[in-house]
């Protein structure tokens, strides 16, 4: 038994995700020249996406990580945010570059966005590497995407259901089988 074996499909290789990763931190790198922005991921779906970014940009930046819990019953993502982990340097006159792994929703960083506003940073962007626009409830302008996917519960780089396959080199849809029933919501 395998944990390839609970993937459907592979919706993106490791080398596709790869050659993306590569064009946007090159793309990151030409817009900041000169500037060295604090690249902030939210725990721990991110974490994967924010180590080969940041390896793939040419430039002074620095991290910084939060983890937060979505508030509500049931598994729905209500928009009520709880921040687990805060940042641990304050942002204010810095330029932020948040960096997510996949925006479903958008309720949890649209949360995150305004927390984020509020302390005053000189610029915010957003990072993302997957864009699953189907079930968008926030609208949110997606500075950098990595690429847009459908509505499909993926796993792997860095992405879990029940805190397994992260360790996955490849982004993949998951069995429903291993889930029984609807989607997990994200
Ligand atoms: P949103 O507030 O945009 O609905 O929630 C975004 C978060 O839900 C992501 O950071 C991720 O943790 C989780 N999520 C959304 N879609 C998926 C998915 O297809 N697979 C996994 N593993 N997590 C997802």
């Amino acid at each position: 038994m395998s944990l390839h074996d609970d993937v459907e499909v592979i919706l993106l290789d490791s080398q596709t995700v790869a050659n993306r990763v590569a064009e946007l931190g090159a793309q990151l790198s030409a817009d900041y020249a000169g500037r060295d922005p604090v690249l902030v991921s939210v725990l721990k779906g991110a974490l994967v996406f924010l180590a080969d970014l940041m390896r793939a940009m040419d430039l002074p930046t620095s991290i910084d990580l939060m983890e937060v819990s979505s508030y509500g019953a049931g598994t729905e993502t209500s928009g009520q945010v709880r921040i687990l982990k805060d940042l641990s340097k304050p942002i204010e006159g810095r330029d932020v570059i948040v960096v997510e792994d996949i925006i479903d929703t958008g309720l949890t960083l649209n949360y995150l966005l305004g927390y984020l506003a509020d302390r005053q940073p000189a610029s915010i962007k957003i990072c993302c590497l997957l864009d699953k626009p189907a079930r968008r409830l926030a609208e949110i302008s997606i500075d950098y995407r990595g690429f847009t996917i459908p509505d499909r519960f993926v796993i792997g780089y860095g992405l879990d259901y029940n805190e397994r396959y992260r360790n996955l080199p490849y982004i993949g849809v998951l069995k429903p089988s291993v889930y029984g029933g609807a989607p997990p919501d994200g």
